[in-house]
């Protein structure tokens, strides 16, 4: 999957905003960011297959390194951050069209799948009413077992 010319203007002037703000994207941030687009949204990966991959690319970088570049990406607003108790916490491209998706994720591997659910964005929404919240986004996490872990 590739960029469409029309997100990666989106994203050029988003950097611009960036670096306006004081925070810049480095090469370096850059580098990481360019990783998830690659293989488009849909994609969750953790900071230790994050890392591997960018030494695959012959870079030469810590872990510690790549956990502070994912979580400063979160705050950035390019990239979402799944919790998950067990599994630790995995990475995905934040895009606006993507966004009410929910996941199943294998708390022995890590496997993440996602899914679509009309009832649970409902209920997220009542619930938000029902206190007089303004609704961000529900999104649930399932944990479960993957069939492969679980033979
Ligand atoms: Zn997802
Ligand atoms: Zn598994």
């Amino acid at each position: 999957m590739s960029l469409s010319s029309a997100s990666i203007q989106e994203d050029e002037s988003l950097q611009q905003e960036l670096h306006q703000d004081g925070r810049r994207l480095t090469p370096q941030r850059k580098r990481v960011l360019e990783l998830f687009e690659r293989r488009g949204s849909g994609c969750h990966l953790s900071a230790e297959e994050v890392h591997q991959q960018l030494v695959e690319l012959d870079l030469k970088v810590s872990l510690a390194t790549v956990y502070r570049t994912l979580r400063l990406l979160a705050d950035m607003g390019f990239l979402q951050e799944l919790e998950l108790t067990e599994g630790g916490r995995r990475f995905e491209l934040a895009v606006a069209d993507h966004r009410d998706h929910h996941h199943v994720v294998c708390i022995r591997c890590g496997r993440t799948e996602e899914f679509e659910s009309q009832p649970v964005l409902e209920a997220g929404a009542q619930a938000a009413k029902g206190f007089g919240f303004k609704l961000i986004e529900s999104s649930l996490n399932v944990r479960a077992i993957c069939p492969d872990c679980q033979s």
